[in-house]
């Protein structure tokens, strides 16, 4: 009998492990809830129209086209029954030998219920090309409005400066100094404020004050505006409230400010801390054998990481490959702790501007900007994506633009067949 594994997830944790355990002794069932892996760390290029949402999202079917063990479901898990050995989704039960859980993460918005409805997130594709739609749209209104001041539409506020809060303020802050007055020759974009709004006095605080000071600079050159050591706590479609009382008109507000873990019901309180499930070293869940968690989802304390690994590709990557290597042993006894090496993080600012802090080396600027896209270009699944990107970032390299700016808003079809 071939063993059953349910690998709830298919992100950077999810496929990694779908696509170790393929061997013929398994039988490997992925569930996710969209149709697509997503590549999270190009989002904000799709959102500022750099490239398109399909060269980062792959169709798991073609994915898993020539794995003969692995079968994929799209279905939304809302239950463990770990007594039962099932998981229950909207559309089925499965039942399971292992069960891995690679749900991920999921927008933090603190609570705050205003926030979550009247900014935007970017954690899915969806969410990033409506980014761009929303975005667009309000360029077109300002040919309308450049006569009113209309503050909110002048102002697009970000909120968080780690590496996704920068990186797309540094992409809009671009496509300012660069697109628009092609696009609207008669009109001037002076005006127009991409706002980064940090609770920390610099950007990037996870990274080393050489890439901070640098961001901040670059951020600063591109015609940002930083505003560090600000806390949001209220939105109401059109301004930004911040707690040192300062107040920024807005109606395009991105929320990059932070992640929690995506849990799903079924699994005793003892199992999860801080909205991840808590692991040993081989991934297994707190109180049980055949229950696994991986990547954002997962928390494991090591020495190196009394409070938990970072939520970032390389670790759920990393974390998938250990766990697939133990699963494929024949005896518990063979497996492998979990040891992370952090080969370090990297963020872009704009063409010929970004940061790289490695391990023994800290570098920034036009080295560390082709590094970037080297390293990025890299991890891109399939040779037709990596090809079109590439396409596409050396057709904006020379042209200092893209053609990549339409504007796609789902019909709502019964109104318009009225
Ligand atoms: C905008 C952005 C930029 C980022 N940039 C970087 C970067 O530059 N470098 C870096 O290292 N990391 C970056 N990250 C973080 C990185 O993307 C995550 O650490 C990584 O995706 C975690 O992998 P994962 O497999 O744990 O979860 P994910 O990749 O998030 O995958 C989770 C999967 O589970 C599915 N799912 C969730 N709940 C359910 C359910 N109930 N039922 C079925 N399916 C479900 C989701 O649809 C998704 O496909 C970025 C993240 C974002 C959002």
């Amino acid at each position: 009998m071939r063993e059953k594994i349910i690998i709830i997830g298919g992100g950077f944790a999810g496929l990694q492990l779908a696509r170790k355990l393929n061997r013929k002794d398994k039988k490997v069932i992925v569930l996710d809830k969209v149709n697509h892996h997503m590549f999270q760390p190009l989002f904000y290029q799709v959102a500022s129209g750099r490239i398109e949402p399909s060269n980062i999202s792959f169709p798991f079917r073609k994915i898993f086209q020539r794995s003969r063990n692995t079968q994929f479901r799209m279905t939304e898990v809302t239950e463990i029954r770990p007594e039962e050995n099932k998981v229950i989704s909207h559309d089925a039960e499965f039942s399971y030998d292992k069960l891995v859980i690679a749900t991920g993460c999921h927008t933090n918005f603190f609570g705050n219920k205003q926030m979550e409805e009247l900014t935007f997130g970017m954690k899915n594709t969806q969410e990033a090309v409506t980014i761009r739609n929303n975005v667009l749209l309000t360029f077109e209104k300002l040919i309308f409005e450049r006569r009113r001041s209309d503050d909110a539409n002048w102002n697009i506020v970000i909120v968080g400066s780690g590496p996704t809060g920068v990186e797309m303020a540094g992409a809009f802050a671009e496509m300012k100094r660069d697109v628009l007055p092609r696009d609207y020759p008669h009109m001037s974009f002076a005006d127009l404020n991409i706002i980064l709004v940090s609770g920390t006095d610099m950007p990037l605080a996870s990274m080393s004050h050489q890439a901070q000071v640098k961001s901040e600079q670059y951020l600063k050159e591109l015609g940002a505006i930083f505003m560090g050591n600000e806390k949001v706590i209220g939105y109401d479609g059109e301004t930004v409230q911040l707690e040192s009382g300062k107040s920024i008109p807005s109606r395009n507000v991105i929320w990059a400010a932070g992640v929690t873990g995506n849990i799903i019901s079924g699994l005793p309180q003892e199992a999860v801390f801080h909205n991840r499930y808590v692991v040993d070293r081989y991934n297994r869940i707190k109180g049980y054998d055949n229950i696994f968690a991986v990547g954002d989802v997962s928390y494991m304390e090591t020495p190196k990481y009394p409070q938990g690994h970072p939520q970032l590709a390389n670790v759920a990557i990393n974390q998938a490959k250990n766990l697939g290597r133990n699963l494929s042993r024949k005896s518990t006894g063979d497996w492998k702790e979990f040891e992370y090496i952090d080969r370090g993080s990297m963020a872009t600012i704009g063409k010929h501007r970004a940061v790289v802090d490695l391990p023994n080396l800290k570098f920034q600027g036009r080295l560390a900007w082709y590094f970037w896209m080297f390293l990025h270009l890299m991890l891109i699944l399939s040779v037709r994506n990596k090809i079109a990107i590439f396409f596409n970032w050396m057709w904006s390299y020379f042209n200092k633009d893209s053609s990549l700016r339409l504007i796609i808003i789902a019909n709502d079809k019964n109104k318009t067949e009225q």
